[in-house]
């Protein structure tokens, strides 16, 4: 295991002075393990867990179970969150039809959390700029099964454009990471006072790219996993001095009863807090919500050239084989539409639109529904696991073993095979992904690259 870096203890030392002795203690130990529940799939507590006071529908567990393993992990009923980042929960006010941006966003945690908590007509734009790392953000995105959202693959900069547009922009940035020492041992060795300071400047970056596309009244969220305060609070004071004509403090008060440390910003108390784990249950963590000067007006949000767009722009009917009945059949009454493009049939709720069509590279919009053919359109995996799914498709529940071999897209044989058609998989009643049963006989749909590689003990 790695050691900690000397400079970070000293530094540490200096900042907590006599809480060093219970820090290091706590650094030292286990870190917590945690997952949040997706709201809109219905999944129980996990047996043994035990609520995590500042996040409706989050657990904390006993233990670190092997999640591939668990079918309800690829079911996107739970993402597995470290339990200090669900504090963004306290510090959201969100109201129907927002525009909300997760600028840095892989792997998807709260990006995850917002999609659960955001309300009716809202769009959450989930973006990362790493291509290595943008692809198991819209994965992670499709699990979830929320079909308001959209994950680009952009440069915060390209934001810059969209003048006003979102009502909330969170900027859980890219940082030194010593909150992660616990969870991440390797991640020690890559520690230098050097990357602390080559992170300041990038979160001073982010953020300046970022500011034009916030709205008038809108949240700006900023989080990091590290305890330097070059990167937290000195970045805050930064962007007052820098905008302090349009941004300001916008505190959220009463965090201290979870365990998180109050900080004081240029002469505010709580304007922002940081976790310690010997203090707060889960790793380190800082958070800090700012807004713009003016009044929210969600009008001045949609902008006026996705208007004209929408004018001209009506989506034109589907006219694959088949169309009407696959709609029909599968997809549940809702404010979205359907689409063609290209060979794949997608649903786009209403929200999407007030997105440009050009300008981003975009890796998911909405849910990818279909995919037609000539004879007709085979349902695509994202439809399964999303929640504009109809209740009464055809399905069959598997028991935990069964769903183990369906997620390794092994054959399954069951006593009395359903009728011809397609079927959903699931598992304690939420969808897992496609079957297709054909003359007695069971195919096995599921995605061959997110099949689950390990073996597993007596399957
Ligand atoms: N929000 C994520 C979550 O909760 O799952 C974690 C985000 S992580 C702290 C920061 C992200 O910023 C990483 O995915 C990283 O690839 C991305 N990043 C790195 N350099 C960046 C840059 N210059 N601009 C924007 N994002 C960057």
């Amino acid at each position: 295991m790695e050691a900690f870096p000397p400079e970070f203890l000293k530094r540490m030392r200096e900042l907590l002075g006599a809480q060093y002795a219970p820090f290091l203690q706590a650094m030292k130990g286990e870190a917590v393990v945690s997952v949040r529940l997706n709201p809109q799939k219905g999944a129980h507590p996990p047996a043994g867990a035990t609520p995590v006071p500042w996040c409706e529908g989050a657990y904390f567990l006993p233990e670190r179970p092997d999640f591939v393993f668990d079918p309800l992990f690829h079911a996107g009923a739970y993402y597995v969150q470290e339990a200090a980042s669900m504090l963004l929960n306290q510090m959201l006010e969100l109201q129907p039809g927002m525009n909300l941006l997760d600028v840095c966003a892989a792997p998807g945690g709260k990006s995850t959390l917002l999609a659960g908590r955001m309300q009716a007509g809202s769009l959450l734009v989930a973006n990362e700029v790493i291509q290595t790392r943008a692809g198991i953000l819209a994965e992670n995105l499709s699990r979830w099964g929320n079909p308001n959202c959209i994950v680009t693959q952009n440069d915060p900069a390209n934001f810059g454009v969209l003048s006003g547009f979102f009502d909330l922009i969170l900027v859980d940035a890219p940082c030194s990471g010593e909150g992660m020492f616990r969870k991440e041992t390797a991640s020690r060795g890559q520690w230098s006072l050097q990357q602390v300071q080559h992170c300041a400047l990038r979160q001073k970056r982010i953020l300046a790219d970022v500011m034009p596309a916030l709205a008038p009244g809108g949240q700006l969220i900023y989080s990091t996993c590290t305890f330097s305060q070059e990167e937290n609070e000195h970045i805050i004071v930064w962007l007052l001095e820098e905008f302090g004509h349009e941004l300001e403090l916008d505190p959220v008060l009463g965090l201290e009863e979870y365990g998180a440390m109050p900080v004081t910003v240029a002469g505010v108390a709580s304007a922002a807090y940081s976790c310690y784990p010997h203090a707060f249950r889960g790793e380190g963590f800082f958070i800090c919500r700012l807004r713009k000067k003016g009044a929210f007006e969600p009008e001045k949000a949609i902008l006026p050239a996705s208007k004209k767009k929408k004018r001209n722009n009506k989506p034109s009917p589907v006219r694959a084989p088949g169309s009407r009945e696959f709609l029909q059949r599968y997809i549940a009454p809702g404010e979205w539409h359907t689409e063609l493009k290209g060979d794949h049939l997608f649903v786009l709720p209403k929200a999407l639109s007030r997105f440009p069509t050009e300008g981003f590279r975009r890796l998911k919009t909405g849910i990818l529904a279909g995919k037609p053919h000539r004879k007709g359109i085979n349902p695509h995996h994202e439809l399964a696991l999303s929640t504009c799914i109809r209740q009464d498709v055809p399905a069959l529940e598997l028991s935990e073993a069964q769903a183990l071999k369906y997620l390794k897209r092994e054959p399954l044989e069951i006593s009395s095979p359903p009728a011809n058609g397609w079927i959903l998989a699931r598992y304690q009643g939420i969808n897992l992904g496609w079957l297709k049963a054909v003359q007695g006989r069971l195919k096995n749909h599921f995605p061959t690259n997110w099949r689950i590689r390990k073996s597993i003990a007596g399957l």
